[in-house]
């Protein structure tokens, strides 16, 4: 029997719209629904929760069910440390040029019906720039998918421009701040670029659209941490997302040594900030630095990959693993037929010694407590991912070492370049839980995702 269907949103499966596109085949053999991201709380930890004008914030711990989504590599700034840096400046790249809205159209709708995902990062390049936006901000929730832009917001320095934002219905945005003033037109290469983002934080906030902040910490940045704090403070923003420089993708070649601070520097940068943050009860996580870098206090803060599964606003790991794979990025591609976690975790286990039916075959995994099949092929995805995608290194100071479970060590070209003299390893039995600190964070929960993230979790310390 088959199991694919072909549906649009918003007509019957039988009906045909007067010359509109055809419609997507959505195979229903990957479909996952909600129970498939059900959690167990770990019973021996308290579930706080503060309530917020329109989300809470908590240390409850559910899976993410947000989905991604490339438009295209096409940015009004050129920001030296961009991940896609290549394909913005190169207008003939295949990935540089927006796809077809009905190809956006098409990748929402499985991200949704498919994967299960109720909300979606639209990114670019810069997708406030993309011709259809509103369209598709429209279509997201006209199919069960909150919209999130991640944008540098210059384009929103015009009242006209948020007032479209705000009727097409954006749930919020994730606004890219890397420094102020010159420091951030410097990066960003736009004279005048910080001036645009201060009023267009100023107008976001007078239109009540929420936002939240990522700030890659690359030398220039660092003094201005605090800065950055102080704007999130004064605009409400909900969360600040502090992210290691690591040379990724289009960076991978070119190790700036210059522009990247040690771990050890960030982390003394970091901690009153994060302090500060906290105290203001703005969430905030520092992605992708060794968890032996922060003393134990701030470790909470600190996401890997085998963390940001349980971050509401990262990206839930099967449908991104579909929706960034190559042809969903390339513009003049169709979709890639759909696929699930078990079929890259089939070609990627053999590569890491994984034998047929042994579960735990490295020692990022083993048993942990409370864990779903869900959790356990998610964190075993994580794990290989900085093995063969994203890499990173352990070295010998690891492998005594008892985070060496839930860490992704050193990035690789860090370690190649700088060392891995910052490494100061922790003691005791080896913890396989990546939420071993983050149980413990407050995180924000969208009111539209309290009913599934709060699901089983008995709340003993409510406050509103
Ligand atoms: S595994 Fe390595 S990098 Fe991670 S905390 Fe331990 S010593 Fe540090």
């Amino acid at each position: 029997m088959s199991n694919s269907i072909t549906a649009v949103a918003g007509l019957d499966a039988d009906q045909t719209r007067q010359g509109a596109a055809a419609a997507p085949v959505l195979d229903l053999a990957f479909h996952r629904d909600d129970s498939d991201y059900l959690v167990t709380q770990d019973p021996t930890v308290e579930i706080r929760r503060i309530r917020k004008n329109g989300y809470s914030l908590s240390n409850v711990k559910a899976l993410s069910r947000r989905g991604v989504m490339w438009l295209g590599q096409t940015c009004n700034l050129r920001c030296y440390f961009c991940y896609f840096i290549d394909k913005i400046k190169n207008a003939h790249h295949p990935e540089h040029a927006f796809m077809s809205f009905e190809k956006a159209k098409e990748l929402c709708l499985k991200v949704r019906e498919v994967y299960g995902n109720t909300a979606i990062d639209i990114q670019g390049g810069e997708p406030s720039i993309c011709p259809y936006i509103y369209d598709l901000i429209r279509y997201c929730n006209e199919i069960g998918l909150k919209p999130t832009l991640i944008t540098n917001a210059l384009w929103y320095d015009k009242p006209k421009n948020v007032e479209k934002l705000v009727s097409a219905g954006v749930f919020d945005l994730l606004i890219s701040i890397h420094g102020i003033g010159e420091t951030y037109d410097k990066i960003v290469g736009v004279p005048g670029g910080s001036a645009r983002q201060m009023k267009a934080l100023e107008l976001l906030q007078q239109a009540g659209v929420a936002f939240r902040f990522n700030t890659t910490l690359c030398r220039e940045t660092l003094p201005e941490l605090r800065q950055v704090a102080e704007t999130a403070v004064r605009f409400g923003a909900r969360a600040v997302n502090y992210i290691a420089f690591n040379p990724f993708v289009d960076q991978s070649t070119r190790r700036p040594e210059e522009q990247i601070p040690r771990y050890s520097d960030q982390a003394k940068m970091l901690l009153p900030v994060i302090d500060y943050l906290d105290a203001n009860e703005i969430e905030v996580n520092i992605r992708y630095m060794p968890f032996c870098v922060f003393p134990e206090s701030h470790r909470k803060f600190v996401q890997n990959f085998q963390q940001i599964i349980y971050d509401l606003h990262e990206w839930e790991t099967e449908s991104e693993l579909w929706s960034g794979g190559g042809d969903n990025r390339v513009s003049a591609a169709p979709c890639p037929p759909l696929f699930s976690i078990d079929d890259r975790l089939a070609e990627l286990r053999p590569r890491a010694g994984g034998g047929a039916g042994e579960a735990f075959y490295v020692p990022e995994l083993g048993p942990v407590d409370h864990f779903s099949e869900r959790e356990y092929r998610t964190k075993e995805y994580r794990v290989l991912q900085t093995r063969f995608m994203h890499p990173y290194t352990k070295e010998k100071e690891c492998h005594g070492c008892a985070l060496t479970g839930i860490c992704d060590g050193f990035h690789r070209d860090y370690a190649k370049v700088i060392g891995f003299g910052e490494a100061h390893p922790e003691s005791g039995p080896v913890v396989h839980d990546p939420r071993h600190y983050q149980r413990h964070q407050m995180k924000v929960v969208e009111d539209q995702e309290a009913d599934w993230a709060f699901a089983g979790a008995s709340v003993v310390s409510p406050q509103s």
